[in-house]
């Protein structure tokens, strides 16, 4: 194969600066993403470097190199700042010129002026810096789940490798003499990575940018923004998924229903902002209670449901009383308010074959009801797990047990 360096960097040029242009367009369509500003930036700079770079030989070095260097360097330091402003970093605008600054201070350097293999050694390793932070920076934030952030950091990390493998390279193949910089095989090569690496990290930061959208989507219509447990739709899609698990490996499981007790009364006495940061503390306290692999949703309000799989009725009943008393303890003082909320808890068990879900909920919920009318600030548990046969709607009224009833009726 024969790549012409001259059209290659021709090509270069318009890619760089189409791959800018194409990234500011679809930050304009979706302007939530800054961080693509950045990047389309950084595309634009670097076309604009290669420009400067094309004039070599028929423009003083101190534009063809010199500045093209640092034009170049500021292209991967705007590179470098998207991926920061991506993860919620701020933009340092000293990062963003150290590198070009650095550079023209050793091109000025008169011991510097015709250590041409050193001046490449330098401008690989701010390079390289640059690249490495980007893919160090998309490493950081890898607690958001996004699968592109995975090819990002392989294609800036091997990129950055390439340009360290400049060094080696000027060893075995020395540059030629100035005017025949163009006919030199590695830059040729070098030019064509250079290439194919612009077209695919611009390809997967827009996916990034994409797949962090739609995850931001999914989240709000998942997730209750108050409490940061799942509403109601997302708790009862993971308990309709758990039940289909159930079919394979069925094991005990428990669905608490939890209400507040006398909600409407801590807000008229502290206040709606009081009652919203009670309703996170409940939360809180819940999620620290429940194992990972259980499930504690905001069915809406006050009310908050939770499925504990693989549990005993006796187990179910001391993780609801754990989170009374959790709850209870971590309200008796807000912000100096005496608040001291209580809340109830119905618990309904199975153990058999098959996992009804609607039944499990409406037992759960008959359960609170006892709860409510016994007195509050209590855990009922619902008699006898597999006695309700009939459907949803008809499931019979029974009193429920107190918490220290089935314990003492446990043979466990
Ligand atoms: P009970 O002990 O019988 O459950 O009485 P309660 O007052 O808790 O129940 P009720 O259903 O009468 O009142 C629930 C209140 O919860 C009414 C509503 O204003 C309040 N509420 C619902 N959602 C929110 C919320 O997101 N934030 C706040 N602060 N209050 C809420
Ligand atoms: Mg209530
Ligand atoms: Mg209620």
């Amino acid at each position: 194969m024969n790549l012409d360096v001259h059209t290659l960097f021709m090509v270069t040029i318009y890619v760089e600066a189409l791959l800018g242009l194409l990234l500011l367009f679809a930050w304009v369509q979706n302007t939530a993403i800054t961080a693509v500003v950045w990047w389309g930036f950084a595309h634009l700079f670097r076309a604009a470097s290669i420009v400067l770079f094309g004039t070599y030989g028929s423009a003083p070095d101190l534009i063809s190199i010199d500045l093209a260097n640092a034009l170049l360097f500021t292209a991967y330091a705007v590179g470098w700042t998207g991926a920061r402003v991506f993860d919620g970093r701020p933009a340092e605008p000293v990062y963003l010129v150290t590198g070009a600054v650095l550079w023209l201070l050793v091109c000025r350097l008169p011991i510097l002026a015709n250590a041409i293999q050193i001046r490449v050694l330098i401008a690989s390793g701010i390079i390289t810096a640059y690249i490495w932070l980007t893919a160090y920076e998309f490493w950081r934030g890898r607690g958001e789940k996004l699968v592109s952030r995975w090819p990002a950091i392989f294609l800036l990390f091997t990129h950055g490798a390439l340009f360290l493998v400049r060094t080696p390279l000027i060893a075995v193949l020395p540059l030629p003499s100035s005017g025949r910089m163009f006919g030199s095989v590695w830059l040729t090569v070098l030019s064509f990575e250079a290439l194919l690496f612009t077209i695919s990290i611009a390809f997967i930061l827009l996916a990034m940018a994409k797949e962090r959208t739609e995850l931001r989507h999914r989240t709000a219509a998942m997730i209750d923004p108050l409490t940061g447990i799942a509403n109601r739709r997302s708790f009862l899609q993971d308990a309709n998924a758990l039940a289909n698990r159930y079919v394979a490996d069925p094991r005990p499981t428990a669905v608490l229903a939890i209400d507040l007790d006398h909600f409407k009364s801590i807000n008229d006495r502290f206040g709606h902002a009081a009652g919203d940061r009670v309703l996170e503390i409940f939360a809180d306290a819940a999620r620290q209670i429940v194992r990972s692999s259980d499930l504690i949703g905001r069915l809406g309000g006050e009310e908050f449901a939770a499925v504990l799989y693989d549990v005993s009725p006796e187990k179910a009943v001391a993780v609801a009383e754990r989170i009374r008393t959790a709850f209870a303890d971590s309200t008796a003082d807000i912000d100096g308010n005496p608040v001291a909320a209580t809340l109830s808890i119905g618990i309904a068990h199975c153990a058999g074959s098959m996992l009804d879900l609607q039944n499990l909920l409406a037992r759960a919920d008959q359960a609170l009801y006892f709860a409510k009318k016994n007195g509050r600030d209590r855990v009922e548990i619902a008699a006898s797990a597999d006695l309700v046969l009939g459907p949803t709607d008809d499931v019979p009224l029974q009193p429920g047990l107190t918490a220290s009833e089935a314990a003492a009726k446990s043979t466990v």
